[in-house]
């Protein structure tokens, strides 16, 4: 089963995104448990964490078709330690809030290395965040996001994440999300049918599929191996509509959320029903 959704606002409360997912028609959701632009959130009060379950159960969202996403300000790869001490705070109170409110994944951006050590060292450190992490909690993956290697960001080789997941301890309660413009930006080619499946089958050799816990699909913007994050469209970026029937027809990606960053959410429920055409009996609607 391939559950497609996007990232929704949580604005009003966690609850308040699972109404948003259900009115485009979704089967999963991304959100952010706290302001992503701020290092302290307001803990979540009994009430907020047991409106966000019912509307769970009602509208039935397993854990496994929620994909947390977590502060824009951390990085867990930090070369200085007050900085890399002040992320690992915060990233185990993100962990601890998805605890809280039953989820089982948390999709994160690695880490940079802000040109002030190698990055051998800074995908150790950020591994050793995870381990600190997974150590202070229980039943939260960590799930690890490749990125556009925009500035000193990691994560965007399937190698970096692939030493990542080497140095992090309990293999269990870790895996990776794969977001499509960030690939592309990065040098993955996405643009036919045949580029993108030779891309998942560098994805399985490099990192495995059976550490794929969620996918990010997106248009890019940016060209190709440009190293810049732009999202758009399905269909309207660089990318191109064929990338995105591939993954949905790929047997190796299932039990996954698959959600939508792309920049117009008024086309979310359009973009999702034309996703779902592409593999009707792997990706049922609502
Ligand atoms: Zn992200
Ligand atoms: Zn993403």
């Amino acid at each position: 089963m391939k559950y497609l959704g996007a990232h929704v606002s949580a604005a009003g409360g966690a609850d308040q995104a699972v109404q948003r997912a259900v009115e485009i028609g979704a089967t999963a959701f991304a959100l952010f448990t706290k302001n992503q632009r701020q290092w302290q959130g307001k803990p979540l009060t009994d009430e907020a964490i047991a409106a966000f379950k019912q509307a769970c159960r009602v509208h039935g969202f397993a854990p496994a078709q929620i994909l947390p996403h977590d502060s824009y300000l951390i990085n867990l790869g930090h070369p200085e330690a007050e900085g890399l001490d002040k992320s690992r705070a915060a990233f185990i109170d993100e962990m601890q809030r998805c605890e809280q409110l039953g989820l089982t994944l948390l999709n994160f951006h690695p880490g940079s290395h802000l040109n002030k050590i190698s990055e051998a060292d800074c995908l150790s450190r950020i591994a050793e965040s995870i381990n600190l992490a997974l150590d202070a909690t229980q039943g939260v993956t960590a799930v690890i996001e490749n990125t556009a290697g925009q500035g000193t960001n990691l994560g965007w080789r399937f190698e970096h994440l692939a030493s990542i997941i080497e140095q992090v301890d309990d293999k269990r309660r870790v895996g990776v999300c794969i977001d499509t413009c960030h690939a592309f930006a990065a040098g993955y080619d996405l643009r036919s049918a045949e580029a993108t499946r030779a891309t998942l089958d560098e994805l399985g050799s490099v990192v495995g599929f059976e550490y794929l816990r969620g996918m990010h699909l997106n248009d890019a913007k940016s060209d190709f191996a440009s190293r810049v994050d732009r999202h758009h469209s399905l269909g309207q970026g660089n990318i191109g509509l064929a990338a995105f029937t591939t993954i949905m027809q790929d047997a190796r990606i299932d039990g996954i959320p698959m959600i939508l960053e792309t920049i117009e959410p008024e086309i979310w429920a359009d973009e999702l029903n034309w996703l779902r055409a592409q593999a009707p009996e792997a990706a049922p609607g609502r």
